[in-house]
């Protein structure tokens, strides 16, 4: 691989047909570009994150995939809350979705934890409940990508693995000065061989988190701290006045907005929830009742919950964004004047409110249950 550039601008990556040779003549030394992520790691780096100073690769696993999309600050009460619960692979692998999902609740991207629980099954299954030390096999592992198999590979059992997140993405592409859309297939590839270039031979746990270190605390989206940053010397991006701009984004389209009605129904003392559909969005957890904003509230009270009920009143709006769509929820708080059934399906449940906040229900709703005044309604 070469890196292209005129003059002192990179204009991009190629493939040599000496490839294999050059891999071997660059990875005999360590490129500069890694003993000093190495340096700074040890002695700037973070090293007191709940998840580290271990080998144990369930914790690895638990921290790298509660870690994905989401900040550090974030995780850490969930993280330790999840292993009070779930201290190991047997125990996870055990438990019903419905004892794992309010562990999750919260911290979004649902998926995650269906996957994690799929994968505890998995490897009670078909590895003896051991966590398996092959790469390939834990790549196999649900909901468990190349990045991630090769983060757990490294930290758990020093494997040299190249990983490449969203932040680690965005070091590569400003400090090689990587061009496009880094959401293409092909900007992709250009990073995952420079991701692979320059794996150092020895320190993989040191290099790895160095450059997570980097991506999260220097290399930021906005405002990177590049004079802080062990490799600004060599950054090219921060050479052309070009941080910002990398790494570039595609055409960038409109997030969609949506709206929905959330319904707060109150009966002595509890509140009916309603369980989402399996997969999709908050797939699995507890809710309110939604209906569309423009649906008449109490025909659907009626048919869909054998309720009767007048409107106590409209609560405060809600917005929540999702990666591809921003919400506005619209909750109405409804006092049911009869109750015609009381509705115990498959899928309904009436709390009361400190269960309700304690079950796994998405953020929004904790907010919007939060909010209500518990002396007067609850
Ligand atoms: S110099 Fe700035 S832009 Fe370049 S890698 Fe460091 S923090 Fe990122």
């Amino acid at each position: 691989m070469t890196i292209v550039f005129v003059g002192n601008s990179c204009v991009g990556i190629e493939k040599t047909a000496c490839y294999h040779h050059q891999e071997s003549s660059t990875l005999s030394v360590m490129s500069a570009f890694a003993k000093k992520i190495i340096t700074w790691q040890k002695r700037e780096g973070r090293h007191d994150l709940p998840w580290q100073n271990t080998r144990d690769p369930y914790r690895i696993w638990l921290s790298e995939v509660m870690l994905q999309q989401t900040q550090v600050a974030a995780v850490v009460p969930y993280y330790e809350r999840f292993l009070g619960r779930f201290p190991d692979i047997a125990s996870l692998a055990a438990a019903s979705l419905d004892d794992v999902m309010p562990f999750w609740a919260g911290l979004g991207y649902y998926a995650r934890a269906r996957n994690l629980h799929r994968g505890a099954q998995q490897i009670m299954a078909d590895h003896n409940g051991i966590f398996p030390k092959d790469f390939d096999a834990i790549h196999a592992l649900s909901g468990i990508g190349r990045s991630t198999a090769a983060a757990i590979s490294a930290f758990a059992f020093g494997e040299r693995r190249a990983i490449l997140d969203g932040n680690v993405k965005r070091v590569f592409a400003r400090h090689f000065c990587v061009e496009g859309d880094v959401k293409s297939k092909s900007v992709e590839d250009q990073l995952w061989l420079l991701a692979e270039v320059n794996l150092p031979r020895t320190e993989i746990e040191s290099y790895t988190q160095g450059l997570m270190d980097l991506g999260a605390t220097l290399c930021k989206r906005s405002q990177p701290s590049c004079l802080l940053c062990p490799v600004h010397k060599s950054c090219i991006a921060l050479e052309q006045g070009r941080v910002e701009m990398l790494p570039a984004k595609g055409n960038v389209r409109e997030m969609p907005h949506r709206q929905t009605r959330m319904l707060v129904i109150i009966s002595s003392g509890e509140v009916l929830l309603e369980r989402r559909p399996p997969t999709g969005i908050w797939g699995g957890l507890w809710s309110l009742p939604e209906l569309p904003v423009e649906a008449d509230i109490f025909k659907t009270l009626h048919s869909r919950y054998g309720l009767t009920g007048r409107t106590t009143r409209e609560m405060v709006r809600v917005e929540h964004g999702f990666t591809h769509f921003s919400l506005s929820i619209f909750p109405v708080e409804i006092t049911p004047t009869k109750i015609l059934l009381r509705a115990m399906e498959p899928g309904l449940i009436w709390l009361n409110l400190d269960d309700a906040l304690n079950a796994a229900i998405p953020a929004p709703v904790k907010r919007i249950l939060k909010s209500l005044n518990s002396s007067t309604h609850i």
